[in-house]
Order: structure tokens, then C-alpha cells, then sequence
């Protein structure tokens, strides 16, 4: 492909991005294929020779679409958003273009320059503790996901609590993690991806609001130093996936102090709130942790991958990863000068994800940033209301954001094909969870393109299946 067929190809491939989100809500949410549907309308061998690029985009609409499920519809409530942007799609472009590997700053200084400075500046606008800059003992990096920032904190707390023995002599011990009976699964698997174990992980007790009881966590870490164990790791919540309930951060700091246990805070979903100056309480005692993590690739309007990972102490994460064989000698790293992000994670390669950031921040602005925030949690709030006021239904958990869980109050089997026949009709999509046993309906509100009607139109809709 010559940089003129490319300019031309590239202009259609724009243009065909566009006219979907311009008709995005013309298609059923909920992608409505049979297994194996998708697969059957592909050649079946790849071709010999290459064909036009019509044919490509052609196929695009004829085989891909129906088995797309539209994530970034503005009447697709479910799961968390993954909400994309223009500014966003760009950037991963440009990234895509320059085709950049930056496993190390001297591959190319701007991936990792550029990194830690919009890290810095989410420390800013997140109102994030000083700790986690670059100018201190901490720092930022991008992961792909908050189960990868997850395991990285785990690793680099079993690293700590072990004299940075673990990774060359195995584990000697038993080693104790905890976190809520609400906290994502990515802690059971990190556990069990490190060697700590899925079963030393506790799944401590929650109250009425679906919040880690600090009292739980404390006789926890204390049976388990009784028999011998090594408590190492609490994971606290901001924002858990089923109901974004909110751990007590400050109290269960406090504990990790105490005992000496590292803190990681995952926010991957709710972090983002906290652009919002009125909505920071949600990040009370983060200034505690020893790392933190959320996902401007959920609530920030940057498109899938991206979760910032942040430590208060960078040296132990980096003695946690850091291998350098002959090959990968330079004199920036023998410096000591600069970064070299392959030292703070588990890949080595890494892709320019710090450009769609970028992108995103320059276009929207923080004040552009914050108005989709409080457009979203605004809305929530107002459909919390309406199913407050409707005797029908009712709220199955506190909504301090843009999640709403309710059920219809006549019990699970009528929630359960309420569910379905809203997912069938194709207007909007939501998920379910399962609070104190009973069966929940969750609306997420935080599609980039998500307005009023939207909501209004998902409200009516629930009440005429009901
Ligand atoms: C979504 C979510 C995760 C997992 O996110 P990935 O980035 O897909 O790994 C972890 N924790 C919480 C609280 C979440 O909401």
C-alpha cells in the first residue's frame, strides 16, 4: 500500500467509523447471533492473493456488525461502561501508525516521557495523594487492565513481604491475602497466578451497603497470624462491579498500617468520578494506599485498553519486575536517568497508549471531562428516583454514582424474564447481579453519547414489560 492508497483507504475507514456511530442506535444492542454464526460466514480459507480494500469494508457491514454487541450505544447500559471518543480512536491511530514498541525509554523517549507526564497530570485531576507522582517515590504507568495492575500490586506486596526473595527462591510460606466478598475476581486469579494461591485469599464479610466490614478484615488477618500465616495484602474496593459499593477506605488503611499489610485500592470503574471535585470523597484514604488503579477505558471516554496503575513507592515494584539480559543494555538505563516502563509490569513490549490519553485530556478538557461525569451520575440519580417512586419496584443498593441496581419487588423469576424480554428487544441492554442472594438488575449509565432520552426512553420501557 503506497502512502496515497493509504491516505484514500484511510479516509473510507474513517468515514465508515462515522456513519456507524452516526446509525449506532439503529442496531439491536445485544448482538443477536447464534454460536458459530459469525465463523460460518467467513471464507473459509485466507486468500491467496490480496483483494481490494472495498471488499474489506464491505465485509465489515455484511459479516462483522451482526455480531457486534454495541458498546458504545447510547441505550447500552450493562456490565461498566467502555466508553470510546473520537479524540480517543485518533490517538490509538496515531499510536498505530508510529507503530512504536516502548519497552524502554531508549526505544522512544516520547512513549515514556509522554506516559509519565499524563500520569502526573491524572494525579492533578483526579486529586490523586502526591505520593503516586513521578517528582516523589511513586508513579504512574499504563497496564492494559485492572487485573494486570491488580496482580502487579500483588506481586510486587509478596515481593516486600518476603525480602524480595520470592521471585528468585519460590514461595516458603503461607501467604494471606484479602479483600471483600464483593471484590472483582481478578484478586482470586492474581492469587493464583503468583503462586499465593486462590484459597489463602479471604473474602472478608460486607455490611447493609455491600462495604468491607474493617472489624471482619481485622479478626481475619488476625486468625490467620494465630496459625502461622503471613497476612501480606488487602485489596479495599472503590466502586465494586456489582453494586459500586464503596469500602471504608480510612479504617481499613488504618489496619494495613497496623499490621504492616500492603493496601492496593482498586477504583477501576468509580476512579474516574473523582474528576469531580464534589465526588472525591469517593477516594477518602487513597492517600494511605501503597497502590491504586482505575480505568479511564471504562468511565473517561478512552477506548479499551488502558488502566493506570499507580505505586507510592516505584523502587519495590521495579526490583519486583526488573530483569535485564545483555540485549537490552543501554546507557539511558545504566544512567539510572530515565523510566523503562518493561520494569513495571509483566510484559515486556508495550504499546503508545499515552497518546490516546493525551488526545482525550488535550480535546475534552478537564471542565469537558467532568461534564459527562456529572451528566451520567446526574442521570442515574434521576432514574434512582423514578424507581423510588414506583411501587413496582425498588432500589437494591445505594447509588452514590452512575449505577443503578433495582429489582421489580415480585422476586426473581419475574426479574429474571424482565430481563430477557428488555435484552430481546433489542433497545437497550442490561445486566444483572445477585445482592444478599436475590437477583438484581443493574442500568449503568456512562455511554459517551448517552442522553436524557435515552434514560427516559430505558425507564419506560422496564415499566410497559413489567
Ligand atoms: C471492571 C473491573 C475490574 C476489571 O477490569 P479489567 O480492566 O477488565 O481487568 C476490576 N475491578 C473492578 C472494581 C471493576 O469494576
Amino acid at each position: 500500500m503506497t502512502p496515497d492508497q493509504f491516505r484514500d483507504a484511510g479516509r473510507q475507514t474513517i468515514d465508515w467509523i462515522a456513519r456507524y456511530l452516526e446509525e449506532i442506535e439503529r442496531y439491536p444492542v445485544l448482538a443477536r447471533v447464534a454460536p458459530g454464526e459469525i465463523r460460518r460466514r467467513l471464507a473459509e480459507r485466507p486468500p491467496d492473493q490480496g483483494q481490494p480494500f472495498e471488499a474489506i469494508l464491505r465485509d465489515l457491514d455484511d459479516v462483522i456488525l451482526p455480531g457486534i454487541t454495541h458498546w458504545q450505544s447510547p441505550n447500552f447500559f450493562a456490565y461498566f461502561p467502555a466508553n470510546a471518543s473520537p479524540a480517543a480512536v485518533l490517538g490509538d491511530l496515531v499510536s498505530a501508525g508510529l507503530g512504536v514498541q516502548g519497552m524502554l525509554w531508549a526505544t522512544s523517549p516520547a512513549c515514556t516521557e509522554l506516559e509519565t507526564h499524563v500520569l502526573d497530570w491524572l494525579v492533578d485531576m483526579l486529586g490523586l495523594p502526591a505520593r503516586f507522582k513521578s517528582s516523589g517515590s511513586g508513579g504512574g504507568v499504563i497496564q492494559d487492565t485492572a487485573s494486570s495492575a491488580s496482580l502487579c500490586a500483588l506481586l510486587a506486596a509478596r515481593e516486600r513481604a518476603t525480602g524480595f526473595r520470592t521471585n528468585d527462591a519460590g514461595v516458603d510460606r503461607v501467604l494471606t491475602a484479602y479483600t471483600s466478598t464483593q471484590a472483582h475476581s481478578s484478586l482470586e486469579k492474581a492469587a493464583g497466578v503468583a503462586g499465593v494461591g486462590r484459597r489463602n485469599v479471604r473474602l472478608i464479610d460486607v455490611d447493609a451497603a455491600q462495604a468491607m466490614r474493617p472489624d471482619a478484615l481485622e479478626r481475619a488477618i488476625a486468625e490467620d497470624r494465630r496459625a502461622g500465616r503471613t497476612p501480606f495484602f488487602v485489596c479495599a474496593t472503590v466502586g465494586t462491579t456489582s453494586s459500586t459499593a464503596i469500602d471504608p477506605v480510612p479504617a481499613i488503611a488504618e489496619i494495613c498500617r497496623r499490621e504492616s499489610v500492603w493496601l492496593h485500592v482498586d477504583a477501576a470503574h468509580a476512579g474516574s468520578a473523582a474528576l469531580c471535585p464534589e465526588l472525591r470523597w469517593i477516594h477518602a484514604g487513597v492517600e494511605h494506599a501503597d497502590s491504586y488503579c482505575f480505568n479511564p477505558h471504562k468511565w473517561m471516554l478512552t477506548n479499551f485498553d488502558c488502566d493506570c496503575f499507580y505505586v507510592a513507592d516505584r523502587g519495590g515494584l521495579i526490583a519486583t519486575f526488573s530483569v535485564t539480559p545483555e540485549y537490552l543494555r543501554n546507557p539511558a538505563t545504566e544512567s539510572g536517568a530515565v523510566f523503562d516502563y518493561r520494569d513495571w509490569h509483566v510484559p515486556l513490549g508495550r504499546r503508545f497508549r499515552a497518546l490516546k490519553l493525551w488526545f482525550v485530556i488535550r480535546h475534552y478538557g478537564v471542565e469537558g471531562l467532568r461534564a459527562h461525569i456529572r451528566r451520567h451520575v446526574g442521570l442515574a440519580q434521576e432514574f434512582a428516583g423514578w424507581v423510588a417512586a414506583d411501587d413496582r419496584f425498588e432500589l437494591a443498593a445505594p447509588v452514590p454514582l452512575n449505577l443503578v441496581c433495582f429489582r421489580h419487588v415480585a422476586g426473581d423469576e419475574t426479574n429474571q424474564r424482565l430481563l430477557d424480554d428488555l435484552n430481546a428487544s433489542g433497545r437497550l441492554y442490561l445486566t444483572h447481579t445477585r445482592l444478599g442472594g436475590r437477583l438484581v438488575l443493574r442500568l449503568a449509565i456512562g455511554g459517551t453519547y448517552t442522553e436524557r432520552r435515552h434514560v427516559e426512553t430505558a425507564w419506560q420501557l422496564i415499566r410497559k414489560q413489567a
